[in-house]
């Protein structure tokens, strides 16, 4: 059973009959259906009819026989609608679409540079390459319910501003103009926020949980019962700049020894000039430097991760590029999780991201999904 969080419903029979088919695990039938949604047959139909003229619902091919004719079973027409879904980092704008289901139905990765900035700024560029990617895939306007945006930053409460983006390098910068460009409707927010509410949702076995995103930067999020709390000033869950090394290596906010100066990927590519998979190829080798460097990373990681149970005492999850090439160095780092925490019992509170690819554009995207199940 998918959990979706609480949400403005319409609270319509039509409504509960769609939500019981999207929440279901498998398609059902209609008389299963009547039975999960309390309704009777009559009531169910007109509304299934009303559902499937829309091309919504669809019927899903036969139940298994008891006897008889077989019922047909039903589910939601999962490419009824789509979202997209823009991740702009330092290195890379990452666009995905996803369905109704969160099927990926197309992935485009543009390298930046280091001109990610520029696509904030610069009038045209996000606009075009969306559409760029929406023509390119042969996905209809007409079935897009929005796209959402991610940044590597403090974004404003309303959504259309960027207060501070430390890898990007850029302070305080409007972004009405750029979603004014953009003919759906659109939203800014934090990648870390949006990657770990699509984590929350997908995994649906954590009720609460502390979100690390290692990538070019280190962000984060902390969800309380499905929803991020955000502080007073939306900086909750900035976990990268958390202090682990006072007086250490420099980090992009200007200050020294933050989390994200020893855990992100950009102190890999600083210190050796490797891309991951160059860097993580040779830790496997047993490289003298790259096993330093990352046994260096990992205690470091450890500290922050002991930090944050010990301050919020509930699931760190770790996800972002980085968590990717983590499965094997998983008990490594739970050890040395264990070194630096006084109170836990153990360290299996720390969990690895279950979505490791394109989860910052899918959880920008998820926003819009979850929106139209709830209006249906
Ligand atoms: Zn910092």
């Amino acid at each position: 059973m998918l959990h979706i969080p609480t949400r403005q419903q319409n609270g319509s029979v039509r409504n509960r009959i769609y939500r019981c088919l999207y929440e279901a695990e498998r398609p059902c039938t209609r008389q299963a259906l009547a039975r999960k949604c309390q309704i009777s047959m009559p009531t169910l139909y007109q509304n299934l009819s009303e559902l499937m003229e829309e091309g919504l619902v669809c019927d899903s091919g036969a139940a298994r026989s008891t006897g008889g004719r077989k019922a047909m079973r039903l589910d939601i027409a999962a490419e009824a609608r789509f979202a997209v879904g823009i991740s702009i980092t330092a290195e890379l704008i990452r666009l995905a679409a996803v369905d109704l289901r969160l099927r990926e139905l197309a992935y485009r990765e543009i390298p930046c540079e280091g001109k990610a900035a520029q696509v904030l700024t610069e009038p045209g560029q996000l606009a075009a390459a969306l559409e760029q990617f929406l023509d390119e895939n042969g996905l209809s306007q007409e079935k897009l319910l929005g796209v959402g945006i991610t940044v590597p930053a403090i974004v404003a409460p309303t959504c259309d501003r960027v207060i501070f983006a430390p890898t990007l390098h850029i302070k305080d910068v409007s972004l009405t103009e750029r979603m004014g460009e953009i003919p759906y409707p659109a939203y800014v927010d934090n990648d870390a926020c949006c990657s770990g509410f699509a984590e929350w949702y997908i995994r649906h076995d954590l009720k609460d949980m502390a979100y690390l995103s290692l990538e070019s930067g280190v962000g984060g999020v902390l969800i309380l019962g499905g929803v991020s709390f955000d502080g007073d000033h939306r900086r909750s869950g900035e976990f990268g700049h958390i202090c682990i090394e006072p007086g250490g290596l420099r980090c992009n906010c200007g200050q020294r020894g933050c989390l994200e100066a020893y855990c992100s990927a950009r102190r890999v590519t600083d210190e050796l000039g490797l891309t991951l998979e160059e860097f993580f190829g040779r830790v496997e080798a047993h490289d003298p430097a790259c096993e330093t460097l990352w046994y260096d990373m990992l205690r470091h990681l450890a500290i922050g991760i002991s930090n944050i149970h010990t301050a919020i005492d509930c699931d760190v999850v770790l996800g972002g590029w980085v968590s990717e090439y983590l499965p094997p160095y998983l008990q490594a780092l739970k050890r040395y999780v264990m070194d630096s925490n006084p109170f836990a019992e153990d360290a299996e509170f720390v969990h690895l991201s279950t979505v490791r690819r394109h989860i910052a554009p899918m959880g920008a995207a998820l926003n819009f999904v979850l929106e139209f199940v709830d209006q249906v």
